[in-house]
């Protein structure tokens, strides 16, 4: 079976089940509009009618803060590499947080592999659920062609009428199905309902800047020296926001933590970003990107031009986090404006 159908009366039943067999995390509202994935039992302490949450499920699969190993210098260097990892669900994932995910797993699987975020993903049951309208203004996961599933999920349900459509893609996710005993074929009447949820999103989600996906990176190769970038520049307080909550930032730092006897100790791995003054800093007190402005023209060229030469991919999946996040009010669609006015 690579389709089935869950009526919606039996959601809850499935929500419980899952929290039977493990955790299971998803979005959770926080108030004033505000939403984050966290722990839950059951349906009702969800709303699968969330906006993107304050920090993307990336946080799962690459911990804040993440112990890498224990080291012991008491007799002789012994080092005892530490993988902190449980089986996990991450249910009502939308489309744009699982590109977001695809470009982690991208990097952290390029050479040399990153073994603790490898393994830690083999943990994890990612279940998709289709977005049928935008967010909000901020979003522009149509321009960036994130907002249909392309795939990156073991289930992957789209809301009908009385029931949710249910895409299954990996033996993982057609286990699950199995065993709940809570889910029927797929009748035509599903599969027509889903075909004009397609075409209704034809109408609602078009580019949200008037750009090519293709021609997004020329635009910043070609804006390279604009004086947008001193504009942002001068009103961004480098204080990182923007790259903590952007579902593809993967920059981190690696420290030492020794205990009181300055003999043990645990080697950690902290989330960092480019947007800090110390980020690009070498010896001698030298900084590649020493002006606020030279940080974010980098940061913007890493979402949408750099690992396209690498990865063939954007780094930006349109979820308008950083945007939402920003205090200084730098606004993602409307860089991308700016930068198309300048250039002409
Ligand atoms: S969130 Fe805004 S102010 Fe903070 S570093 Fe990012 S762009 Fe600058
Ligand atoms: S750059 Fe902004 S809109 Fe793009 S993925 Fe990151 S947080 Fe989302």
């Amino acid at each position: 079976m690579t389709q089935a159908l869950i009526a919606k009366t039996k959601l809850a039943d499935l929500v419980s089940f899952l929290a039977l067999c493990g955790k299971v995390v998803g979005p959770v509202p926080l108030g004033h509009g505000q939403f984050k994935f966290a722990e839950v039992r059951s349906l009702a302490e969800m709303a699968l009618d969330y906006i993107p949450t304050i920090l993307p499920p990336k946080k799962y699969f690459m911990p804040q803060y993440e112990t890498l190993l224990r080291y012991d210098g008491a007799d002789g260097q012994q080092m005892q590499a530490v993988v902190e990892v449980e089986e996990l669900v991450l249910f009502g994932v939308h489309t744009c947080d699982l590109a977001g995910i695809q470009c982690l797993n991208v990097v952290f699987s390029d050479r040399p592999r990153d073994l603790h975020y490898m393994i830690r993903k083999n943990h994890i049951t990612l279940i998709g659920l289709e977005c049928s309208d935008y967010c909000d203004s901020y979003a522009s996961c149509a321009m960036l062609r994130n907002h249909l599933p392309k795939g990156g999920y073991d289930l992957f349900f789209s809301e009908l009428s009385d029931g949710y459509f249910v895409d299954i893609k990996t033996q993982k996710g057609e286990q699950l199905v199995e065993e709940s005993g809570l889910f029927e074929p797929v009748s035509d009447a599903a599969r027509e309902q889903l075909q004009e949820l397609r075409r209704a999103k034809k109408q609602i989600f078009r580019s949200e800047v008037p750009i090519r996906y293709q021609d997004i990176p020329r635009l910043f190769d070609e804006t390279f020296d604009s004086d947008v970038w001193t504009r942002i520049g001068e009103k961004c307080l480098s204080c990182g926001n923007c790259t903590n909550v952007c579902p593809t930032c993967y920059c981190f730092d690696v420290m030492d933590e020794p205990d009181l006897d300055l003999t043990r100790g645990r080697r950690i791995r902290v989330w960092d970003s480019c947007q800090h003054e110390t980020f690009a800093k070498v010896a001698g007190d030298e900084s590649f990107r020493e002006q606020r402005s030279d940080r974010k023209r980098h940061r913007f060229n890493r979402k949408f031009r750099y690992p396209m030469k690498r990865y063939k991919r954007m780094f930006c999946t349109g979820c308008g986090r950083c945007s939402r996040s920003c205090m200084a009010k730098i606004d993602l669609k409307e860089t991308l404006g700016a930068l198309m006015e300048e250039r002409g």
